[in-house]
């Protein structure tokens, strides 16, 4: 059981605005599941922000699932931005997401990186949206 701490009115880290409590805790926590492609991307960022591994890896498409995820101590996750997305919604069976995702990797040096990636997402057995891989751009 993942707590959602501080105030609900902590603005969730995938950028979308809204309280995290709200928007990406309840897929966290395995309340519900993301109903679109953008929405599992948003919760994964905020996952890895986190460091959740174990939704990382329950929301990785079973055929590419690594086994475990190790997380860089030194980057810390600052913003996400999503830039384009074709499919993913409610009636389809894949789609992918281009989002560009900065970081700061040793605070000390205050220095922002740019990540950009497609990521590309597909179904599982139980219709629930899952990573399938990723591209950097
Ligand atoms: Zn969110």
């Amino acid at each position: 059981m993942l707590s959602c701490n501080k105030s609900r009115q902590d603005s969730c880290l995938c950028g979308s605005g809204e309280a995290y409590h709200h928007c990406c805790f309840p897929f966290h926590n395995g309340d519900s599941y993301p109903e679109t492609a953008e929405q599992l991307m948003r919760s994964r960022y905020v996952a890895y922000a986190k460091q959740l591994a174990p939704y990382l890896l329950q929301t990785w498409c079973l055929e590419n699932r690594p086994d475990s995820i190790e997380f860089d101590q030194n980057i810390i996750w600052t913003k996400l931005t999503i830039q384009s997305k074709k499919k993913g919604r409610k009636k389809d069976r894949d789609g992918w997401v281009t989002f560009t995702a900065t970081y700061q990797v040793n605070p000390l040096e205050f220095k922002t990186l740019v990540l950009k990636e497609k990521s590309i997402f597909s179904r599982d057995k139980n219709k629930h949206w899952c990573y399938v891989s990723g591209t950097f751009l």
